[in-house]
Order: C-alpha cells, then structure tokens, then sequence
C-alpha cells in the first residue's frame, strides 16, 4: 500500500538470482519447495534467463519478479508519512518521573508521554539492549555507468550488482564486516571487486570489471545492527523505554513489521 503512494521509491523490478556453487542443481525445483507461484519467483534455464537479461547468461537461475531495488531515503521518507520531526539531535540520557524527559546534545530536554528507542547499533539509552547487538560494518562502492554494461535487472549471488538506470552510477555490495567503525575504504572496494568478478564467470559481459581498481569506485558505509539468532529485537525496557533494534541486514523490508509488533503490544 505505501509503495503504491510512493512509486518514487522502487527504482528497479525483479531481482535475478544465480547459484553459488552446486545450487543449480536444487534451482529447477525452488519455487515449488518454497511454496511460491510464478509472480513471485521463476525458475529461468540459461536460455530463458539469458533471453530476460539480454546478455548471456551461463547457468540456470531464479528470477524474483517482484523483488525492488528501492531508494532507502525514499523508503524511510515514505514510511515515516506525516510523523512530525521535532529534533535531529541526539538523545544522550533520558530521565524519567510521571513523563520521560531526553536530554539532547546542545542541552535542551524534551519531555514525552513514550519514548521509542530506534538507534540502530547505537542503543546505549537501554544497556541490556546495547550488550545484545553485534555491530557489523558494510561498505557499497559505486561504478560509473560507462565502466560496466548494464542489465534490465540486478543480480544477486552473495553479493549483488545494481546496474546503472540512465547516468546512475552501477552499485556493488556489500561487504560485511566485525567492526563498528564506519570507514569507506579501497579494501572493502577490492572485495567488490572480487565479487563481480565471481559474477562475471557467469555473465561474461561483466568481464570488464577486471579492469576496474578501487581508484574507479566511490562508496558508502555504515553498520548493520545485528544480533545472534539474526532476527529483530524490539519490546519494553525495564527502565520504560520502548525499543526497535537487531535489524540486521533486512532492516529496510523487517522495520515496518517489528515497529508494528512493537506498537501492538505497546497498546
Ligand atoms: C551496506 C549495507 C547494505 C544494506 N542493504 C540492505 C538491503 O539491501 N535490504 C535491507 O532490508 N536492509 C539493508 N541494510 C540494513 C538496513 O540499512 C538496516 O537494517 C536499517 O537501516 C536499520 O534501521 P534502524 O533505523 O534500526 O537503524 P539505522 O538505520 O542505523 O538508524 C539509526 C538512527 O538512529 C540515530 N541515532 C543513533 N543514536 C542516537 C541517539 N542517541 N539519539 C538520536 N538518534 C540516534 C542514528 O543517527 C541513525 O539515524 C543494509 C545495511 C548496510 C550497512
């Protein structure tokens, strides 16, 4: 439904899935396992998938026909809809007697009924909650449209390759690692890299990418706030704060299902 008011958010439709290793031996019944119909996964031979991607493709795949590649600043804009912004500052304590009281980083204190706590791996307002969360840095890089052909879908295999729309830069992703420090860095762009390059044995166009050095990418990083089990956290603290955490690496598709859950039961 709100896709349907924010059409600006969905970039790209449908999604193509190539095997890792032996995978292509279990592709051919996928969709029936997985319960799913034809509108919403395929099993494409190397023909069909290559006639679809309009490039040569040199295995058999999946295609997720209703799979988005989606603007994240679109998306969160358009979840948000009409809930006011009051601050952007950031909360350093809350203290609480009848109301909640948060104290932000130029001073001021802004007093509220509920206070939702929704800091991404940054939940130190609720330490119980922090001590869960296992942050994981990821970096994309970005290609510019003249430096590798492009496809009328993206492609996942592990990593994924996010072929450029007109002038738009090509996006490969992402890189996932232990650290909570937010760096964009040549290493992490090599490791791009590499992973087109394993894409490229099966798409020979992108053969290009061999050419390509960290020098040709630009990026972005930031951290996923992840938890053991790789699913959600969210509830009441025992200090009263509300919380929404753990989305890990699905936050942007998990987020408006836990916030939901989180406000049913707040109810
Ligand atoms: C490289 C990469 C690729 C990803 N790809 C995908 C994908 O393809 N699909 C998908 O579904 N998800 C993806 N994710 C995951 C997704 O981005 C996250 O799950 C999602 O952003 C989590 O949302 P969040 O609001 O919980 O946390 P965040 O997005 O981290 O937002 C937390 C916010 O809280 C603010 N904040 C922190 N502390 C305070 C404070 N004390 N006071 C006030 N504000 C504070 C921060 O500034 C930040 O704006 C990806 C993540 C990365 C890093």
């Amino acid at each position: 439904n709100i896709l349907a008011e924010y059409p600006d958010v969905v970039l790209q439709r449908g999604i193509l899935q190539l095997p890792k290793d032996d995978e292509a031996k279990r592709f051919a019944d996928a969709p029936a396992i997985a319960g799913f119909d034809k509108n919403e996964l395929q099993y494409l031979t190397a023909a069909q998938a290559s006639a679809l991607m309009q490039t040569e493709i040199l295995s058999d795949a999946l295609f997720w026909p209703r799979a988005a590649v989606i603007d994240p600043a679109l998306w969160v804009h358009a979840l948000r809809g009409n809930t006011p912004i009051l601050a952007t500052r950031k909360i350093t304590t809350v203290r609480r007697d009848k109301n909640f009281y948060c104290r932000t980083n130029n001073g001021e204190e802004i007093s509220a009924r509920a206070v939702y706590v929704a800091c991404g791996h940054a939940m130190d307002l609720i330490p119980e909650i922090h001590q869960q969360i296992r942050p994981r840095m990821g970096q994309i890089s970005m290609v510019a449209a003249n430096q590798l052909p492009s496809f009328p879908h993206a492609v996942s295999l592990g990593h994924y390759f996010i072929p450029s729309v007109g002038e738009k830069d090509h996006i490969l992703g992402a890189t996932y690692e232990h650290t909570d420090v937010v760096a964009v860095t040549d290493d992490g762009h090599q490791r791009n890299l590499a992973a087109l390059q394993e894409m490229a044995k099966l798409i020979p166009a992108l053969a290009t990418s061999q050419n390509l050095t960290a020098a040709d990418c630009t990026g972005r990083s930031a951290i996923r706030a992840t938890t053991l089990n790789h699913l959600p956290l969210w509830g009441r603290a025992d200090n009263g704060l509300f919380y929404v955490t753990g989305l890990g690496s699905r936050g942007l598709m998990s987020a408006p299902y836990a916030a939901q859950q989180l406000v049913i039961e707040a109810e």
